[in-house]
């Protein structure tokens, strides 16, 4: 087998399916990185979503015997949203980042691989392969880095020379001994505008991440958000761009190259009041092909209960109050409450006394509580 030729024709293939950059990189285990999970693992830095094996994650031959090789690909995605709405004083909106608009990137690069795979195993018809995107064990930032795709850059995002970092990465274990690539120089230099603009101070140590504290692991949550993040949400529905958008790297990048990843502005930007009361099928309808709907409706709502004390959207009380009264969920209600403290119109004391009386959950009466004191001091 002449591995330096298929590698160039799958090269030369990826390009007319639409992957924007492809590299190659080894299937040896990544010891660097299983030393810096571990200590992350020890700090309690990790946000509980990852694998939790860490051999699993650092070691391609676990996922695939007979690993040799790995196949790295990235799709830029875009970064400017076309005739955004407007959000107005009592029509309020909010976002979702860049790397949940348009169709679930899951779905697009498991199609890009897919198709990669059959061209290989046209080749070689006992070649053995596993794809993964994001949700699979191998950490696709270490593999992107590995393979020349970009360097890993201190806001912890994989930043490609052509795109910067919005790109979304996928891999394909094989056992085909292909020539690995080059990686490419770090070239953060003395730069530290992400780990200065971080509004929660997440970036530590210059290339680590504590997702504990990362806001786009935060909307993610399905709990009540721990009071010093609350005000920091600001109007984000899910995920959160800040360390992309002040990074240097990013400048001017903005690609439109997939049609399926191209963003309807109502959607990627809604109304936040229609959210509160949506049905299941209603959200899954206006939401379910994005990425950020995988853990449902219910922290969606919560943000942007969340978005709306942001705000502080009078327009929004009668909406909150019915959540307080309704809403069997206590997450909602306690937060709704707290919502209602924030907006500081204290028309709404005697809702709130109400609602204590008649609340069981010891949380939800928690936030009332807040949310009297907030009113008391108005
Ligand atoms: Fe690197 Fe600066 Fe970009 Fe952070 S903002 S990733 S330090 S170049």
């Amino acid at each position: 087998m002449d591995v330096v030729a298929l590698k160039e024709e799958i090269i030369q293939y990826s390009r007319t399916i639409g992957i924007d950059k492809i590299g190659f990189a080894s299937a040896d285990p990544f010891f660097e990185l299983k030393e810096r999970l571990r200590q992350q693992q020890h700090l309690g830095y990790q946000s509980g979503f990852e694998e939790p094996d860490i051999d699993k994650r650092t070691t391609p031959s676990l996922l695939l015997s007979e690993a040799r090789s790995i196949i790295a690909i990235a799709l830029a995605y875009p970064s400017k949203l076309k005739n955004a709405p407007r959000s107005t004083k009592t029509e309020r909106r909010g976002v979702f980042c860049r790397a949940s608009w348009g169709q679930d990137y899951h779905v697009i690069l498991r199609d890009r691989l897919q198709k990669l795979e059959q061209f290989i195993l046209a080749r070689i018809p006992n070649a053995r392969v596993k794809s993964m995107v994001d949700t699979g064990e191998l950490a696709d930032r270490a593999v992107a880095e590995r393979a020349g795709i970009g360097w890993s850059g201190k806001n912890c995002s994989i930043i490609t020379p052509e795109f910067g970092s919005y790109v979304y990465l996928g891999e394909m274990i094989t056992n085909i001994p292909f020539p690995p690539d080059t990686p490419i120089e770090d070239q953060c230099g003395t730069c530290t505008r992400c780990i200065d603009a971080c509004p929660t101070g997440a970036l530590v140590q210059g290339g680590q991440l504590n997702a504990k504290r990362c806001i786009a692991f935060l909307t993610q949550t399905k709990t009540f958000i721990p009071d010093e993040f609350r005000d920091k949400i600001g109007n984000r529905l899910y995920g959160c761009d800040t360390c992309q958008l002040v990074c240097p790297k990013n400048k001017g990048k903005d690609f439109h190259f997939h049609p399926e990843m191209e963003p309807d502005p109502e959607v990627v930007k809604p109304l936040l009041k229609p959210l509160l009361h949506m049905t299941n099928r209603q959200f899954k309808e206006m939401f379910g092909h994005l990425s950020g709907a995988w853990r449902g409706k219910k922290p969606i709502q919560r943000n942007a209960i969340i978005a709306l004390a942001h705000y502080k959207d009078e327009s929004a009380i009668d909406d909150l109050l019915m959540l307080l009264r309704e809403d069997s969920r206590p997450v909602i209600r306690g937060t709704a409450a707290w919502a209602l403290g924030k907006i500081g119109n204290r028309k709404v004391m005697p809702m709130l006394q109400q609602a204590k009386e008649n609340e069981q959950d010891e949380d939800v009466i928690r936030e009332i509580d807040k949310a009297l004191v907030m009113l008391e001091n108005v």
